[in-house]
Protein backbone atom coordinates (compact mmCIF):
# COMPACT_ATOMS: atom_id res chain seq x y z
CA UNK A 1 0.00 0.00 0.00
CA UNK A 2 1.41 3.60 -1.17
CA UNK A 3 -0.40 5.89 1.51
CA UNK A 4 -1.45 4.87 4.95
CA UNK A 5 -2.95 7.46 7.45
CA UNK A 6 -3.56 5.96 11.15
CA UNK A 7 -5.14 8.31 13.69
CA UNK A 8 -3.79 11.32 12.01
CA UNK A 9 -4.76 14.25 14.72
CA UNK A 10 -3.37 17.85 13.80
CA UNK A 11 -3.46 20.38 16.64
CA UNK A 12 -2.96 24.45 15.95
CA UNK A 13 -1.91 26.27 18.75
CA UNK A 14 -4.38 29.58 19.10
CA UNK A 15 -4.76 32.62 20.97
CA UNK A 16 -7.84 30.87 22.98
CA UNK A 17 -6.13 27.84 23.71
CA UNK A 18 -5.35 24.86 21.37
CA UNK A 19 -7.60 23.20 18.67
CA UNK A 20 -7.90 19.92 16.80
CA UNK A 21 -8.00 20.90 12.84
CA UNK A 22 -8.12 17.45 11.74
CA UNK A 23 -9.23 14.57 14.76
CA UNK A 24 -8.09 10.75 14.39
CA UNK A 25 -8.15 10.67 10.63
CA UNK A 26 -7.73 7.44 8.69
CA UNK A 27 -7.47 6.22 5.20
CA UNK A 28 -5.21 4.74 2.59
CA UNK A 29 -4.46 4.98 -0.73
CA UNK A 30 -2.84 1.73 -3.02
CA UNK A 31 -0.53 2.51 -6.00
CA UNK A 32 -2.63 3.72 -9.02
CA UNK A 33 -5.88 4.46 -7.12
CA UNK A 34 -7.14 8.07 -6.45
CA UNK A 35 -9.21 9.66 -3.70
CA UNK A 36 -10.91 12.47 -3.29
CA UNK A 37 -10.99 14.29 0.02
CA UNK A 38 -14.09 16.70 0.33
CA UNK A 39 -15.88 18.85 2.35
CA UNK A 40 -16.32 22.59 2.94
CA UNK A 41 -13.48 25.20 3.81
CA UNK A 42 -11.92 24.31 6.88
CA UNK A 43 -13.03 21.27 6.88
CA UNK A 44 -9.52 20.12 7.47
CA UNK A 45 -8.97 18.83 3.77
CA UNK A 46 -5.92 21.04 3.25
CA UNK A 47 -4.36 20.83 6.61
CA UNK A 48 -4.24 16.72 6.10
CA UNK A 49 -2.61 17.30 2.96
CA UNK A 50 -0.04 19.80 4.83
CA UNK A 51 0.73 17.22 7.33
CA UNK A 52 1.24 14.64 5.25
CA UNK A 53 3.93 16.75 3.15
CA UNK A 54 5.45 17.55 6.26
CA UNK A 55 4.64 21.19 5.57
CA UNK A 56 2.39 22.38 8.54
CA UNK A 57 2.57 26.73 9.36
CA UNK A 58 4.67 26.51 12.70
CA UNK A 59 1.79 26.31 15.34
CA UNK A 60 0.55 23.01 14.51
CA UNK A 61 1.91 19.84 15.03
CA UNK A 62 0.37 16.51 13.47
CA UNK A 63 0.29 12.99 15.86
CA UNK A 64 -0.70 10.09 14.48
CA UNK A 65 0.83 7.78 11.69
CA UNK A 66 1.53 8.75 8.08
CA UNK A 67 3.29 6.14 6.39
CA UNK A 68 4.59 6.45 2.78
CA UNK A 69 5.74 2.82 1.19
CA UNK A 70 5.46 1.80 4.54
CA UNK A 71 8.14 4.68 6.05
CA UNK A 72 6.84 6.80 9.26
CA UNK A 73 6.95 10.23 7.84
CA UNK A 74 5.59 12.19 11.04
CA UNK A 75 8.70 12.83 13.01
CA UNK A 76 10.99 12.49 9.72
CA UNK A 77 13.77 15.35 10.26
CA UNK A 78 12.85 17.82 7.60
CA UNK A 79 15.83 17.06 5.15
CA UNK A 80 14.36 13.63 5.04
CA UNK A 81 11.62 14.97 4.32
CA UNK A 82 12.78 17.57 1.47
CA UNK A 83 14.40 15.13 -0.44
CA UNK A 84 10.79 12.81 -0.29
CA UNK A 85 8.87 16.10 -1.62
CA UNK A 86 9.59 16.22 -5.60
CA UNK A 87 10.71 12.75 -5.77
CA UNK A 88 8.59 10.17 -4.51
CA UNK A 89 5.69 12.66 -3.07
CA UNK A 90 4.39 15.48 -5.69
CA UNK A 91 2.17 18.54 -4.99
CA UNK A 92 -0.07 19.97 -7.55
CA UNK A 93 -1.07 23.70 -6.16
CA UNK A 94 -4.38 25.13 -6.63
CA UNK A 95 -3.15 27.93 -8.94
CA UNK A 96 -0.46 26.23 -11.54
CA UNK A 97 0.44 29.94 -12.55
CA UNK A 98 1.99 31.09 -9.34
CA UNK A 99 4.23 28.06 -9.32
CA UNK A 100 5.98 29.13 -12.51
CA UNK A 101 8.55 31.93 -12.88
CA UNK A 102 7.05 34.81 -14.84
CA UNK A 103 10.65 35.25 -16.39
CA UNK A 104 11.11 31.87 -17.70
CA UNK A 105 10.04 30.65 -20.74
CA UNK A 106 7.76 27.50 -20.50
CA UNK A 107 10.85 25.22 -22.00
CA UNK A 108 13.65 26.41 -19.96
CA UNK A 109 11.41 25.86 -16.84
CA UNK A 110 10.84 22.26 -17.85
CA UNK A 111 14.32 21.75 -18.94
CA UNK A 112 15.21 22.41 -15.71
CA UNK A 113 13.24 19.59 -13.91
CA UNK A 114 14.23 17.32 -15.93
CA UNK A 115 17.92 18.19 -15.71
CA UNK A 116 17.33 17.25 -11.54
CA UNK A 117 15.53 14.09 -12.46
CA UNK A 118 19.01 12.87 -14.43
CA UNK A 119 17.56 13.46 -17.98
CA UNK A 120 19.99 13.88 -20.71
CA UNK A 121 20.67 17.68 -22.23
CA UNK A 122 19.75 16.19 -26.28
CA UNK A 123 16.35 14.29 -25.22
CA UNK A 124 14.58 17.41 -22.93
CA UNK A 125 12.89 18.98 -25.67
CA UNK A 126 11.35 15.33 -26.20
CA UNK A 127 10.49 14.25 -23.08
CA UNK A 128 9.31 17.73 -22.14
CA UNK A 129 7.11 17.60 -25.22
CA UNK A 130 6.24 13.75 -24.66
CA UNK A 131 5.21 14.70 -20.79
CA UNK A 132 3.25 18.28 -21.74
CA UNK A 133 1.25 15.91 -24.67
CA UNK A 134 0.34 13.32 -21.80
CA UNK A 135 -0.72 16.03 -19.31
CA UNK A 136 -3.10 17.11 -21.64
CA UNK A 137 -1.61 19.64 -23.35
CA UNK A 138 -3.43 19.81 -27.38
CA UNK A 139 -0.08 21.97 -28.65
CA UNK A 140 3.02 21.17 -27.03
CA UNK A 141 5.84 22.67 -29.28
CA UNK A 142 4.06 25.67 -28.46
CA UNK A 143 3.53 25.54 -25.16
CA UNK A 144 7.63 25.23 -24.83
CA UNK A 145 8.14 28.66 -26.79
CA UNK A 146 5.52 30.79 -24.43
CA UNK A 147 6.08 32.34 -20.88
CA UNK A 148 3.97 31.90 -18.22
CA UNK A 149 1.50 35.01 -18.67
CA UNK A 150 1.06 34.05 -22.24
CA UNK A 151 -0.96 30.69 -20.49
CA UNK A 152 -4.55 30.19 -19.55
CA UNK A 153 -4.95 29.03 -16.13
CA UNK A 154 -5.43 24.96 -17.15
CA UNK A 155 -2.77 25.59 -19.37
CA UNK A 156 -0.20 26.67 -16.85
CA UNK A 157 -1.52 23.71 -14.90
CA UNK A 158 -0.57 21.33 -16.92
CA UNK A 159 2.78 22.96 -17.69
CA UNK A 160 3.48 22.34 -13.73
CA UNK A 161 1.83 19.00 -13.65
CA UNK A 162 4.17 17.94 -16.63
CA UNK A 163 6.93 19.59 -14.67
CA UNK A 164 6.53 17.53 -11.87
CA UNK A 165 6.01 14.27 -13.62
CA UNK A 166 8.89 11.85 -12.41
CA UNK A 167 8.78 7.81 -12.35
CA UNK A 168 9.89 7.97 -8.93
CA UNK A 169 6.59 9.81 -7.83
CA UNK A 170 4.91 7.22 -5.25
CA UNK A 171 2.35 9.93 -3.99
CA UNK A 172 0.60 12.59 -5.53
CA UNK A 173 -1.52 15.33 -3.52
CA UNK A 174 -3.92 18.23 -5.81
CA UNK A 175 -5.06 20.57 -3.83
CA UNK A 176 -8.54 21.97 -5.75
CA UNK A 177 -6.43 21.48 -9.00
CA UNK A 178 -9.44 22.42 -11.12
CA UNK A 179 -10.06 25.89 -9.26
CA UNK A 180 -10.26 28.55 -12.01
CA UNK A 181 -9.86 25.97 -14.79
CA UNK A 182 -12.25 25.67 -17.72
CA UNK A 183 -14.38 22.55 -17.45
CA UNK A 184 -13.11 20.57 -20.16
CA UNK A 185 -9.65 21.04 -18.38
CA UNK A 186 -11.75 20.02 -15.05
CA UNK A 187 -13.22 17.12 -16.01
CA UNK A 188 -10.12 15.68 -18.19
CA UNK A 189 -7.67 16.12 -15.31
CA UNK A 190 -7.78 12.91 -13.55
CA UNK A 191 -7.04 11.37 -16.33
CA UNK A 192 -4.49 12.84 -17.31
CA UNK A 193 -2.81 12.39 -13.57
CA UNK A 194 -3.17 8.97 -14.02
CA UNK A 195 -1.82 8.65 -17.52
CA UNK A 196 1.58 10.75 -15.67
CA UNK A 197 1.67 8.82 -12.77
CA UNK A 198 0.98 5.33 -12.43
CA UNK A 199 2.50 4.34 -9.86
CA UNK A 200 1.63 6.79 -7.61
CA UNK A 201 -1.43 6.80 -5.04
CA UNK A 202 -3.25 10.46 -6.23
CA UNK A 203 -5.33 12.32 -3.33
CA UNK A 204 -7.22 15.22 -4.66
CA UNK A 205 -8.47 17.72 -2.27
CA UNK A 206 -12.10 19.44 -4.34
CA UNK A 207 -15.07 21.00 -3.79
CA UNK A 208 -15.86 20.06 -7.35
CA UNK A 209 -17.94 17.16 -7.37
CA UNK A 210 -17.49 15.70 -10.87
CA UNK A 211 -13.58 15.66 -10.51
CA UNK A 212 -14.69 13.31 -7.54
CA UNK A 213 -16.55 11.35 -9.48
CA UNK A 214 -13.62 10.72 -11.20
CA UNK A 215 -11.96 9.35 -8.64
CA UNK A 216 -11.65 5.57 -7.20
CA UNK A 217 -12.68 6.31 -3.98
CA UNK A 218 -14.22 9.73 -1.69
CA UNK A 219 -13.66 10.89 1.97
CA UNK A 220 -15.96 13.19 3.28
CA UNK A 221 -14.77 15.43 6.01
CA UNK A 222 -16.19 17.89 8.51
CA UNK A 223 -14.85 20.06 10.92
CA UNK A 224 -11.64 17.40 10.72
CA UNK A 225 -13.83 14.62 10.77
CA UNK A 226 -14.10 11.99 8.23
CA UNK A 227 -17.89 11.13 8.23
CA UNK A 228 -17.94 8.57 5.20
CA UNK A 229 -15.26 6.77 3.09
CA UNK A 230 -15.71 4.53 0.57
CA UNK A 231 -16.52 3.94 -3.59
CA UNK A 232 -16.68 7.20 -5.03
CA UNK A 233 -19.80 5.98 -7.15
CA UNK A 234 -21.59 4.64 -3.43
CA UNK A 235 -20.70 8.07 -1.51
CA UNK A 236 -21.47 10.21 -4.36
CA UNK A 237 -24.50 8.35 -6.09
CA UNK A 238 -26.18 6.95 -2.55
CA UNK A 239 -24.48 8.45 0.50
CA UNK A 240 -24.99 6.86 3.63
CA UNK A 241 -24.59 9.58 5.98
CA UNK A 242 -26.73 13.13 6.59
CA UNK A 243 -23.92 15.15 6.15
CA UNK A 244 -22.94 14.02 2.68
CA UNK A 245 -27.05 13.81 1.64
CA UNK A 246 -26.69 17.35 2.44
CA UNK A 247 -23.23 18.24 0.90
CA UNK A 248 -24.78 17.19 -2.19
CA UNK A 249 -27.99 18.38 -2.09
CA UNK A 250 -26.48 22.08 -1.74
CA UNK A 251 -24.64 21.49 -4.70
CA UNK A 252 -25.31 24.95 -7.19
CA UNK A 253 -26.67 22.06 -10.10
CA UNK A 254 -29.44 20.47 -7.55
CA UNK A 255 -30.78 24.05 -7.53
CA UNK A 256 -31.04 23.98 -3.92
CA UNK A 257 -30.02 26.65 -0.99
CA UNK A 258 -27.01 26.76 1.53
CA UNK A 259 -27.71 24.75 4.22
CA UNK A 260 -29.02 26.31 7.46
CA UNK A 261 -28.14 26.31 11.01
CA UNK A 262 -31.23 24.74 13.41
CA UNK A 263 -29.20 24.43 16.55
CA UNK A 264 -26.30 25.58 18.40
CA UNK A 265 -23.10 23.37 17.14
CA UNK A 266 -21.89 20.72 20.19
CA UNK A 267 -17.94 21.17 21.06
CA UNK A 268 -18.25 17.42 22.28
CA UNK A 269 -21.17 15.36 20.04
CA UNK A 270 -21.42 15.01 16.57
CA UNK A 271 -19.91 17.71 14.23
CA UNK A 272 -23.25 17.61 11.43
CA UNK A 273 -25.32 18.13 15.24
CA UNK A 274 -26.30 21.53 14.49
CA UNK A 275 -27.58 21.10 10.97
CA UNK A 276 -28.82 17.40 11.03
CA UNK A 277 -32.42 16.71 10.83
CA UNK A 278 -32.34 13.36 11.93
CA UNK A 279 -30.07 14.58 15.29
CA UNK A 280 -31.10 13.05 18.63
CA UNK A 281 -30.31 13.81 22.60
CA UNK A 282 -26.78 11.55 22.27
CA UNK A 283 -25.62 13.10 19.29
CA UNK A 284 -24.85 16.13 21.41
CA UNK A 285 -23.35 14.93 23.75
CA UNK A 286 -21.09 11.97 22.21
CA UNK A 287 -19.11 11.77 19.22
CA UNK A 288 -20.32 8.89 17.21
CA UNK A 289 -17.49 6.00 16.15
CA UNK A 290 -16.26 5.75 12.91
CA UNK A 291 -17.70 2.53 12.08
CA UNK A 292 -17.17 0.32 8.84
CA UNK A 293 -19.04 -2.17 6.90
CA UNK A 294 -18.15 -4.25 3.55
CA UNK A 295 -15.52 -1.48 2.56
CA UNK A 296 -17.88 1.77 3.43
CA UNK A 297 -16.68 4.05 6.59
CA UNK A 298 -19.68 6.05 8.26
CA UNK A 299 -19.39 8.28 11.31
CA UNK A 300 -23.17 8.52 12.36
CA UNK A 301 -25.33 6.86 15.09
CA UNK A 302 -27.88 5.90 12.80
CA UNK A 303 -25.76 4.66 9.77
S1 LIG B 1 -24.73 11.20 14.66
FE1 LIG B 1 -26.71 12.23 14.95
S2 LIG B 1 -26.36 14.38 14.41
FE2 LIG B 1 -24.65 13.18 13.61
S3 LIG B 1 -25.21 12.76 11.53
FE3 LIG B 1 -25.87 11.00 12.74
S4 LIG B 1 -27.97 11.42 13.33
FE4 LIG B 1 -27.09 13.34 12.57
Amino acid sequence: MALRIDGLTVTARLRKGTQNIVSDLSFWAEEGETLAIVGESGCGKTMTALAVMGLLPTNCVAFGSVRLDGEELIGLPERKLRALRGRKICFVPQSGAEFLDPTMKISAQLYESLARQGVARKLRREVAIERLTRAGAEDAESFLARYPFELSGGQAQKAVIAAACCDSVRLLIADEPTKGIDREGADAFLGNIKQLFPHAAVVVITHDISVAADADRVLVMLNGHAMELGAASEVLNSPRHPYTRSLIAALPSNGLEARSSLREPSPSGCPFYAECPSAQNRCAAFLPPAETAEGHMTRCFLC
